[in-house]
Parts: C-alpha cells; sequence; structure tokens
C-alpha cells in the first residue's frame, strides 16, 4: 500500500516489533504478512491508534477482532506457505482471513452473523484480497465442496472440534482452535497418515463458537 500516509505504517511496524516479535514470535511469513494487512482498515469507528493497540478490538455484533499478538501466534502455528488453502471459520472483521491471504494461495472463510459476512466481504474486495471468499452460515459442517485444506483455522472457542472439519483436512493438514468453554487453550491438531496429533499452546479468551449442532454425534 505505497499510497498509505506513512505514520500509519510506522504504527504498524511498532505493532509488528514491540507486540510480536519482542514476544518471540519468529515465522518470517507472518511478521511480514501482519507489516502489510492495514489493521486499521478492518476496525472501522475506531481510531487508527486504537486498531494498532496491543488488545482486541469490538467489532458490533457482540464480536471482537483479536489482539495482535493472539493473531500472529496462532497464523505461526498454521506454518502457512505459499499456494495453500486455507478454511477459516469465524470471519468477524476478515482480518485474520486477510493475513492468512497474504501467504498462502486461497481462503475460504465462513461466518455465521450476516452483516459481519457482508462487511467483511465488501471490505476484502475493496482491498484487493481475490483470493479470499467468504461464505455465510453455520461453519460446524466446514465446507466440504472445497475440501481438502492444509490449514483449518477456528477464530471462535469450541467446546470440542466439530467432527467434520478433521475429514476435511489434507494428510499433513493443521487445524488451529482456541479449545474449552472455560479456560481456552489454543490446541493444533496436525494429520499424519490419517491419525490426528494434537498439541496444546497459549491459554486465550475467544468469543464462543456457537452452534446448535454440537451434541449431534451422527455429524
Ligand atoms: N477472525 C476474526 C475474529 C473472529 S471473532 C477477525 O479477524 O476479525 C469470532 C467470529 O466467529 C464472530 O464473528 C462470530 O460471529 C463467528 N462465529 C461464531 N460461531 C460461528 C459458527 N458456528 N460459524 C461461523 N462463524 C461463527
Amino acid at each position: 500500500m505505497s499510497s498509505e500516509p506513512e505514520h500509519l505504517q510506522r504504527l504498524r511496524t511498532r505493532m509488528v516489533e514491540q507486540q510480536i516479535m519482542r514476544r518471540g514470535i519468529t515465522n518470517r511469513r507472518v511478521l511480514e504478512a501482519m507489516t502489510r494487512v492495514p489493521r486499521h482498515e478492518f476496525l472501522p469507528g475506531n481510531t487508527a491508534e486504537d486498531a494498532y493497540e496491543d488488545g482486541a478490538v469490538a467489532i458490533g455484533h457482540g464480536q471482537t477482532c483479536s489482539q495482535p499478538y493472539v493473531v500472529a501466534y496462532m497464523s505461526s502455528w498454521c506454518d502457512p506457505h505459499p499456494g495453500e488453502r486455507v478454511l477459516e471459520l469465524g470471519t468477524g472483521s476478515g482480518y485474520q482471513a486477510a493475513v492468512l491471504a497474504e501467504i498462502c494461495g486461497e481462503v475460504i472463510t465462513i461466518e455465521r452473523v450476516e452483516a459481519l459476512a457482508e462487511s467483511a466481504r465488501k471490505r476484502l474486495d475493496r482491498l484487493g484480497y481475490e483470493n479470499v471468499t467468504v461464505l455465510c452460515r453455520d461453519g460446524y459442517g466446514g465446507y466440504p465442496e472445497a475440501a481438502p485444506y492444509d490449514i483449518i483455522l477456528l477464530t471462535a472457542a469450541a467446546p470440542k472440534i466439530p467432527p467434520p472439519l478433521f475429514r476435511q483436512l489434507s494428510d499433513n493438514g493443521r487445524l488451529i482452535a482456541p479449545v474449552g468453554p472455560g479456560p481456552q487453550r489454543v490446541t493444533r491438531y496436525t494429520k499424519q497418515f490419517g491419525s490426528i496429533h494434537r498439541e496444546n499452546g497459549l491459554d486465550v479468551r475467544f468469543v464462543p463458537f456457537v452452534s446448535e449442532h454440537f451434541g449431534d454425534d451422527r455429524t
């Protein structure tokens, strides 16, 4: 974004250096992507200074866009590579989708609140993210039509991972989610030769993943 005022680029560089690199995130692709994505464009109603603050930001409808450090942490746990295909559940503002779209080949992102899906779609279009598709629905079932995915990312906290999502993960695919109704923990599931390996990470606080399908074991 060469036409962008210099002070916004400065705020963003400072965000990456002080909030993210200093806390130990080293994934070069993620650091570069977060230096490029204009976070303030995703957070209307907030000042640019607020957008680059070290915290989550309200985006309406009771939802939030995560703290920059948490976006960086989740993104680097995804270990994104050029050309990979991503499914995100919980579009919100579209910011996390844009960060992964800077790196990967294609991002499909699902949001259940229609007003949020619509504004994220318009915003991502306007900013030129042609490799992102926003769908409006309950993301519990994932999106089998375009499976498998190298990366599946939940940006809302689920008490358990919806089973259809594991089926839509490619071999060597990574599924990252905040798990737990009470204390939540970022959890990474990696599929290798058909079996799932699980790792626990950072303690976090996300808004809940809301679905009427929880408890339905047939899915
Ligand atoms: N990734 C977003 C922040 C997500 S906040 C960003 O970068 O701004 C969590 C989002 O998940 C909310 O917008 C919420 O409406 C959505 N959500 C919750 N349950 C969902 C479900 N079952 N399917 C799809 N989206 C869901």
